[in-house]
């Protein structure tokens, strides 16, 4: 756990490896999201989906703005971060 009283360390993207994993490898469904346009928390089961092949739009359903869009480009996947300001694991 991080504590405010420990000193900061600075180090590289690899020291968040754990973190990272813990935090994604769950079911995403679950997560909330707060939106930045209006300041809702949804989990993102219950956000609006525009879905077609290529891409997923997920939109708060209080104000209708992107949230982040998941791109599909072949085998490529792609996250496009809108109005998504946090994100909390339940
Ligand atoms: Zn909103």
């Amino acid at each position: 756990m991080m504590r405010a009283e420990n000193a900061r360390s600075v180090v590289d993207g690899n020291a968040i490896a754990g973190l990272l994993a813990e935090l994604f490898t769950q079911d995403m469904t679950m997560m909330t999201g707060t939106c930045g346009g209006c300041g809702a928390q949804a989990p993102f089961a219950h956000n609006v989906v525009e879905l077609d092949e290529t891409a997923a739009i997920v939109r708060c359903r209080s104000c209708t703005h992107t949230l982040f869009t998941v791109l599909r480009d072949g085998e490529t996947l792609r996250l496009r971060i809108g109005s998504l300001v946090a994100l909390e694991a339940p």
